[in-house]
């Protein structure tokens, strides 16, 4: 470390202990100056092992750039390992073989107004044009999707491609497979702190300044550093700070006090933050229980009824929608029910959340919706009432006066036992806010001008998603500007 640079790191913890009233600040940098020396160069140097870090790092190798990832954790995959795996395209091929009309435009239409026309439309524009050409591009890299497409929870259009492997699994096998046919290396237990430019305002970006077990560790860049840390669920001030309402919620996240501070790493050398306070919340545990149980991907298989057994939501509405409906309930959770054609319809990992619920009483199965009821603590003539109705009125009619249901989407009855519930809580998901950016994934400062040098993909972005994310866009969003990151920091002259 250079003087200058311990000089600044004394000023600044001077500054959060004036700052930090009653909060344990962890001394910052004020900003991010170029080192004595560094300790590694490479051409292009990507923050984070997610679905957007690894996208970008195999398209900046495939420009023939030198390139390595950093991943704080000791294992690659982040959020997008945990992720259900729907990715949303308007596909030429699956769609018209099940007789449903899309486009991109249309994908991009429905995008914009689920998040209140809050994103940028040349952003969600790129994002929907470019769909199909991320699953294609990942069948290429050997991943595998299911035949068919369907509506998936917060999707609002059957057009969510699922993957033939359970979870993220699939999207993580095929990228770390294509990183290590490109021998791009991914350097784990590495925590990125800072971003380094010429000046804090002004010049280029240079390289990354990271915390390791052995300490401070300076990495350059001499063509770009790729910004993919993801969002900041996990961090409950941050959330908390930005959206009170949601304070008491868990999160799905993988555990990380301290995610968001890539993105203010940036914000350090210039980057502006936009939608901060725009926080999605979705199906999980309720407080007081342990599991995320999801039965609810399938908007037109499912229902949520609260402890009356009463449904209370349209099941394919807008995840922001669904979340104020269950929290709106006297218990502030719901549950899920679903019959045994649609759990059969599910995968192994799900499954198995559901025999665990089931031993410890927070998943239920019974032959009949009576009995299922009454397991489930819920009244029994509530929910019989509830069924029937569902049944013989709403998709015998395929009309919802209830709630407003999709036609498309009431075509299931929920009438072959035994049945399946488990409880629907929420927990906070995913953060639409972010480092705004342009369409070349390229960073921008608080006057649209762009960080020379420094690109950014996936959740650690804003400017996309508006007020609520469409469900099956976030992996898209990863796969389409990772690759957009990485080719184009790829093509940077190398300094
Ligand atoms: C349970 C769950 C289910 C989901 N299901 C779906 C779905 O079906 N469809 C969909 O579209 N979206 C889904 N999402 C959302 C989607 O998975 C995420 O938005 C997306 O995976 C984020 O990808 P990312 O690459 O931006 O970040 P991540 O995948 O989270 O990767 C970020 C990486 O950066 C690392 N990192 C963080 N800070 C640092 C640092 N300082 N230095 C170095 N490394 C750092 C992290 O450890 C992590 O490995 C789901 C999310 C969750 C949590």
């Amino acid at each position: 470390m250079n003087m200058n640079r311990r000089h600044l790191l004394g000023s600044a913890a001077a500054g959060a202990a004036l700052i930090g009233a009653g909060r344990t600040a962890e001394a910052r940098p004020l900003c991010s100056m170029l080192p004595a020396r560094w300790d590694e160069t490479y051409d292009v140097v990507v923050v984070g092992c997610g679905g957007a870090g690894m996208a970008a790092a195999i398209k900046a190798a495939d420009q023939g750039a030198k390139v390595v990832i950093l991943e704080r954790l000791a294992f690659p995959g982040g959020n997008t390992q945990l992720a259900q795996g729907q990715m949303n395209a308007a596909d030429p091929v699956r769609q018209p073989r099940q007789g449903i009309k899309d486009s991109w435009e249309l994908h991009a239409k429905q995008t914009l107004a689920a998040g209140d026309f809050r994103g940028r439309p040349d952003r969600v524009e790129t994002l929907c044009k470019n769909a199909y050409g991320a699953v294609t591009w990942l069948e290429s890299l050997g991943m595998k999707f299911r035949d068919d497409v369907f509506q998936m929870f917060g999707g609002l259009y059957p057009r969510a491609h699922q993957p033939v492997e359970p979870k993220g699994k699939g999207y993580t096998q095929v990228l770390l497979k294509a990183l290590k046919d490109r021998n791009v290396p991914i350097l784990r237990n590495i925590r990125v702190t800072d971003i380094i430019r010429d000046t804090p305002t002004s010049g280029d970006v240079r390289g990354v300044c990271c915390q390791t077990k052995d300490g401070e560790r300076y990495i350059r860049a001499r063509r770009a550093v790729v910004l993919a840390a993801g969002g900041f669920s996990a961090n409950q001030h941050l959330r908390e700070l930005h959206d009170p309402r949601i304070a008491g919620l868990g999160t799905d996240n993988l555990p990380n006090k301290l995610a968001g501070e890539v993105m203010m790493a940036a914000v350090r050398v210039g980057g502006y933050l936009v939608g901060m306070d725009f926080i999605q919340s979705t199906p999980g545990a309720p407080a007081g229980k342990k599991m995320k149980i999801i039965l609810n991907t399938k908007v037109a298989e499912s229902i949520y009824v609260d402890k009356r057994g009463n449904r209370i939501v349209d099941e394919g509405t807008r995840r922001d929608r669904i979340r104020d409906a269950v929290l709106g309930t006297p218990e502030r959770y719901a549950y899920t029910v679903v019959d045994n054609e649609t759990y059969e319809s599910y995968n192994s990992a799900v499954h198995s959340s559901v025999e665990e619920g089931i031993k410890i009483g927070e998943a239920w199965t019974a032959p009949t919706i009576r009995e299922l009821a009454v397991k489930m603590g819920v009244d029994p003539d509530g929910l019989e009432k509830t069924i029937d109705r569902y049944n013989n009125v709403l998709v015998k009619n395929r009309k919802d006066p209830d709630f407003g249901k999709d036609p498309r989407n009431l075509y299931k009855r929920i009438e072959k036992g035994p049945f399946w519930a488990c409880y629907t809580g929420m927990t906070v998901h995913h953060t639409m806010g972010g480092l705004d950016c342009n369409t070349k994934a390229q960073v921008l400062d608080w006057q649209g001008c762009v960080i020379p040098r420094l690109y950014a993909a996936g959740e650690i972005t804003g400017g996309i998603h508006g007020t609520n994310r469409v469900g099956g866009n976030a992996l898209l969003d990863c796969m389409v500007y990772g690759q957009i990151a990485g080719t184009n920091a790829g093509q940077e002259k190398a300094a």
